[in-house]
């Protein structure tokens, strides 16, 4: 990026990943920015607990694309590594079926081929395969979607002509391609699961989401030493080294504008008091629907036309502390639901919860001891719901009696009296995750993917309505993830930029 003198200032509303990486890439080249963040803390869902010993990462739990993050960090002779300690994680996830069938997938292929041979002779080719395939399909987006952060089907469709869009698997959904080229049904069933990333069903995802097991088993799978929430440290001290002005406890309540230009932004601080703040370019990590919605007060219209942004789901959160370890559990483990689709069919089109869901479990104490006290461990409980939803309004009490359907769950697949070692206990469910972070009805991911709502595209990241509004993070393209809202906060920084630079020539 060129470096423009310092007369633009840019206001962006919110500290988490995608705000961040927008500011920092926009500082370096010059701009005076200023972040506005309503929360105590950076990070935004990448959120840490600390209490009695034990370090929750409240939010992700696994990082992957690390190239991704590098722009942010490099630079003034620094690197990725200079911030963060990224320790590889394989087995990658742990699989528990009802049936008592136990799959780990290992990064290392030779460690997969004996996995797979009791399932045999095929199991390990129709695997490699699918990875084959799997690869077709994100090395088209990368060279388009992903680096030059196409944001629309026209768009999409001038960049690789019908010709290169043919190679892409858009007309099936992920789970008919998986279903045609698998035939295990462990590996279905955890192929599909991939999904999880984006906090979409595979029933209803076009096939091309099928890119996700090469970015995890072709790519790594890392833990950020000393718990994921280093990462929000790192990005704060390159937000310090950049000159970025961070204003903590600070809500955004109103978008000004004039015609079709944003001026700047109402901010209520920590004390109550309001201000006024003017700006040139505005970029908003509150998500696009809740954002049209209370800080520029769209007409019906717009919200009508942001409808197929619907979001993505929600889920209920337990963090646990206990007094035993379970040695059965890895890293990351998965267990799955008797019949995934209809886990799928009751979260995203019934709007319901399920009555068998697919629950991801996070022991980080297999890679980082210091997250728990000594002979204690330190889990993440994570089922997938429905985001809060009109047709089916669920109460705190519902979630409190499906947290128990989890559990029952859970002590029946093997966790044999978990609810009796608890010792530390901490819950979240949609309502939380609303309010703290200000998401969409609760939504974990932005946007769901949906072939036939949106094709997967997420929201663009050039407001329609305002020629210098700008949106990064999980609600626009190219979507929820960690690596993928730092990606949208360098696209848009670059947006900016060739947009100044229009402006001056
Ligand atoms: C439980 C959980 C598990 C996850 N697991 C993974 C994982 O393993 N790997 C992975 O890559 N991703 C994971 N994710 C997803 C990932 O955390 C998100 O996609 C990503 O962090 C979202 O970043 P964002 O830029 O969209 O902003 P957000 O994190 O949504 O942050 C937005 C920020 O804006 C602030 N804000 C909003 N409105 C205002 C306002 N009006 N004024 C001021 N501030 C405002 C909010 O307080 C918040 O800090 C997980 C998420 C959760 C919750």
């Amino acid at each position: 990026m060129s470096v423009i003198e310092r007369n633009k200032r840019v206001i962006v509303i919110g500290a988490g990943l995608g705000g961040m990486s927008a500011a920092i890439m926009l500082a370096r080249s010059g701009f005076e920015v200023t972040i506005l963040e309503k929360n105590t803390q950076v990070g935004g869902k990448l959120n840490q607990l600390q209490t009695e010993g034990f370090s929750f990462d409240l939010g992700p739990s696994i990082f992957t694309l690390p190239e991704i993050f590098r722009p942010i960090f490099e630079g003034d002779g620094k690197r990725l590594e200079d911030y963060i300690t990224l320790q590889r994680v394989d087995p990658q996830w742990r699989n528990f079926f009802e049936d008592g069938v136990v799959v780990n997938l290992w990064e290392d292929r030779k460690k997969m081929r004996t996995e797979l041979e009791a399932f045999g002779p095929h199991a390990f080719d129709e695997y490699k395969n699918f990875l084959t395939y799997s690869l077709r399909q994100y090395n088209i987006l990368e060279r388009g979607y992903l680096r030059h952060g196409l944001d629309t089907l026209l768009q999409f469709f001038r960049f690789y002509g019908w010709k290169e869009a043919r190679d892409l698997d858009y007309l099936r959904s992920m789970s008919d391609s998986i279903y045609k080229r698998v035939s295990n049904r462990y590996l279905r069933d955890i192929f599909e699961y991939f999904i999880k990333y984006v906090g979409s069903s595979a029933l209803d995802s076009p096939a091309f989401m099928n890119l996700m097991p090469t970015i995890q088993m072709e790519f790594g799978l890392w833990y950020v030493a000393g718990g994921l929430y280093q990462l929000g440290h790192a990005f704060r001290r390159r937000l310090e080294e950049t000159g970025v002005a961070l204003c903590l406890e600070c809500e955004v309540l109103r978008i000004d504008y004039s015609g079709s230009t944003a001026t700047g932004v109402h901010v209520c601080d920590s004390k109550g008091n309001l201000h006024t703040l003017p700006a040139d370019y505005v970029v908003s990590n509150m998500e696009v629907v809740p954002a049209m919605q209370r800080l520029i007060h769209s007409p019906a219209s717009t919200m009508k036309k942001l409808r197929r942004f619907e979001p993505s789901c929600s889920g209920i959160i337990l963090h646990l502390g206990l007094d035993r370890v379970y040695p059965q559990l890895a890293h990351h483990n998965f267990f799955y639901s008797t019949n995934l689709h209809e886990h799928f069919r009751r979260v995203f089109r019934d709007k319901m919860l399920p009555d068998d869901p697919t629950i991801y479990v996070v022991a980080p104490t297999r890679t980082d001891p210091s997250q728990a006290p000594p002979g204690c461990d330190n889990i993440k409980i994570l089922p997938h719901i429905p985001s809060i939803s009109d047709r089916n309004p669920y109460t705190r009490e519902d979630y409190v009696t499906f947290k128990e359907l989890c559990l029952d769950k859970l002590e029946r697949m093997g966790l044999t009296d978990l609810r009796k070692h608890i010792i530390v206990e901490d819950f979240w469910t949609p309502f939380d995750i609303e309010a703290r972070y200000a998401s969409n009805q609760g939504s974990i991911y932005g946007v769901v993917c949906d072939r036939r709502r949106n094709f997967a595209f997420k929201a663009p990241k050039r407001s329609p309505g305002f020629s210098n509004l700008f949106f990064v993070g999980g609600s626009v393209n190219p979507g929820a993830g960690m690596p993928m809202v730092t990606l949208s906060g360098q696209h848009v920084a670059r947006m900016i930029l060739e947009q100044t630079s229009k402006g001056k020539s």
